[in-house]
């Protein structure tokens, strides 16, 4: 599927066009479009009608479109159609500068290509999962809630695509981790992304609050204001222009919004210059320790956008002093980080640091491009397509070394019928386990042979032979239980290789693309229409070209929903743990209720 990006700015656009393997095929930028009907500059629609025709051959599947606010109801990326188009209008206010263009855009390149699906991939979505604590003001309640005045959050297709990275750099998965993102360009913000979502940060209902940006002032008393417009010299309209487009690095130093100007001036002594960029890295600094605390720690700090991927030594000066949470900055490898290419990333701390510290070249691009495909794929999905659920008994994987010992030097295992899954089969073969509290004869053996031993059981086994094997994903029994396996011809302790297999669908990648999700995605399977309906959530996405669709469960899982041989499921596109999360928030309001009314002492 070949998506092309649309990425709108106040007065500029850019496009991309990705492939299925998201080569860019080609891409290309529009700009000093005009923001008013009589600029007698090219509009923003007119620009995208030019694209589509410089794009001239190119197959396009997919449109994704960057819009910068959704809005409470636009929580997640869509397909564009008239209601969502509807919501955008409606967030025209929260985002002045965005939003009315981005819809320019949307209608012009539905005009150009109408037949394919249109995507909008919104900068608050990542935001939308944020805590209340950190989405509310503490102003009146009522008064919040009659005008939607609530923090919302932007740049978020940058601070996931930069939290992405930051995994990958560090190669551990996104849900162990801790990281802040700084965006950090014209516009910028940072980001608390505790394990893969957005807890924190530090736009607001509109992108104006937060950090020191290119003109825009960022937090401000908001006293500050009242008394401006008390004075009389400033009206609403003078107003948002001193905030949005007087202050910053322009209003701070007088010399325009280029840090790279700026940073030349305050080399001569230019004490504007200098103030301006201690202000701007002072507050970087300050939002830095603030989401530390927020998050009870950091592991990995993240640098994007223009400034944060260019200018060495403002991400030096902002991570001044952060040694007390380890960040132990080189100096070298941050002058000489360079970010050139995409999906690139520059590791800027010493060895020793205990907190890593990165550069990485935003892609939103990019980003838009995979989103726009999941939901073009997810759309297309049949979701209530049956997946067939087998469940497996109690059995085992073993090494050539370990089979040798249990049945003897040069034995070899004998097939006893294939399995659904291509190559693998069922052995004549068993062993027996044996466990502190009791033992378990006969499980089989599975071929064929792997590298490492691997024992499969239920929690109902693990109380009979009492031991405790932790849920693991088949192929990982690092630091598994152990347990001492028993065959005709020896007996072996294994101090590892027990465990409880985790839930998963195998499925072969066009299965995958038909469901729109990916490998090692987790969802929800609902099984219905029985005695005992259940949704099992936590499923692992296992994706290879060799697998057959099939749900594997074990005998505990399936007695609790009751299934025999021939069940399915159904795949679930809600996600349960929304269900989970929203449980526990009435659980904790059950719990505030009762410790209001203990009676006084
Ligand atoms: P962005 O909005 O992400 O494109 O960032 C634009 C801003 O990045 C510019 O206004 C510059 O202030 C800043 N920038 C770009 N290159 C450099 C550089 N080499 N050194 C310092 N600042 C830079």
């Amino acid at each position: 599927m070949n998506v092309l990006v649309i990425n709108c700015g106040s007065s500029s656009v850019k496009y991309a066009l990705f492939d299925a393997d998201e080569n860019m095929l080609i891409s290309g930028k529009r700009e000093r479009l005009g923001q008013k009907s009589d600029d007698r500059k090219e509009t923003h629609a007119q620009a995208i009608a030019t694209i589509f025709s410089e794009l001239g051959e190119h197959q396009i599947d997919a449109v994704g479109h960057r819009v910068v606010h959704g809005g409470e109801e636009c929580h997640e990326s869509c397909l564009l159609n008239d209601r969502v188009k509807a919501e955008i209008e409606r967030h025209i206010p929260d985002a002045p500068m965005h939003n009315p263009y981005s819809l320019a855009a949307i209608e012009s390149a539905q005009n150009a290509v109408p037949a394919v699906p249109h995507v909008a991939v919104f900068d608050t979505a990542f935001h939308s999962g944020m805590p209340r604590r950190a989405t509310t003001y503490a102003i009146d309640q009522d008064v919040a809630k009659r005008h939607g005045i609530r923090r919302f959050g932007f740049h978020g297709i940058s601070h996931q695509y930069a939290a992405g990275i930051a995994a990958t750099f560090v190669q551990r998965p996104l849900d162990e981790l801790r990281l802040i993102t700084l965006h950090l360009g014209n516009g910028a913000s940072a980001c608390a992304v505790e394990f893969g979502r957005s807890a924190e940060t530090s736009m607001g209902n509109t992108p104006l609050e937060g950090l020191v940006m290119g003109t825009r002032s960022g937090d401000v008393d908001a006293g500050v204001l009242l008394s401006l417009l008390r004075s009389g010299e400033y009206d609403i309209d003078a107003l948002d222009e001193l905030l949005n487009h007087q202050s910053g690095l322009a209003g701070l130093s007088g010399l325009g919004n280029d840090l790279r100007e700026i940073e030349r001036a305050a080399a001569d002594g230019h004490d504007r210059a200098r103030l301006a960029i201690n202000v701007f890295a002072h507050r970087a600094r300050k939002y830095i320790g603030a989401y530390a605390a927020a998050m009870g720690g950091v592991d990995v700090i993240a640098f994007t956008g223009g400034i944060g991927e260019n200018s060495a030594s403002m991400r030096g000066r902002i991570l001044q002093r952060l040694e007390f949470l380890g960040v132990v900055l080189d100096e070298d490898r941050n002058r000489d980080a360079s970010v050139v290419s995409d999906k690139d990333f520059a590791r800027i701390t010493t060895e020793r640091s205990r907190v890593e510290a990165i550069v990485v070249k935003t892609n939103e691009e990019l980003m838009i491009a995979r989103e726009s495909r999941r939901v073009v794929n997810a759309s297309t999905a049949k979701p209530n397509q049956a997946i067939p659920i087998a469940i497996s008994g109690r059995h085992c994987h073993l090494t050539q070394e370990t089979f040798e010992k249990l049945f003897g030097k040069d034995a070899t295992p004998t097939e006893y019928k294939p399995l659904s899954q291509p190559g693998q089969f069922a052995c004549e073969e068993r062993i027996n386990l044996i466990g502190p509290r009791d033992r378990i004869d006969g499980v089989r053996l599975l071929g064929p042979l792997r590298s490492v031993d691997q024992i499969e059981i239920s929690r109902t086994d693990e109380f009979k032979l009492g031991v405790d094997a932790p849920v693991r994903d088949s192929g990982k029994v690092k630091d598994s239980a152990p347990i001492t396996v028993e065959g005709p011809a020896g007996t072996v302790h294994l101090s590892e290789g027990l465990i409880c297999a985790r839930r998963h669908i195998h499925m072969h990648t066009n299965d995958a693309e038909q469901f729109g999700v990916n490998d090692k995605d987790e969802v929800s399977i609902a099984v219905v229409g029985g005695e005992r309906d259940l949704i099992f959530g936590d499923v692992l996405i296992r994706v290879k070209d060799s697998y057959a669709l099939e749900m594997h469960i074990d005998t505990d899982e399936a007695n609790a929903a009751e299934l025999g041989r021939g069940a399915s499921g159904t795949l679930q596109h809600a996600d349960v743990d929304d269900v989970a999360e929203n449980v526990y928030e009435n659980v904790s309001k059950v719990h505030a209720n009762v410790v209001s009314v203990k009676p006084k002492l």
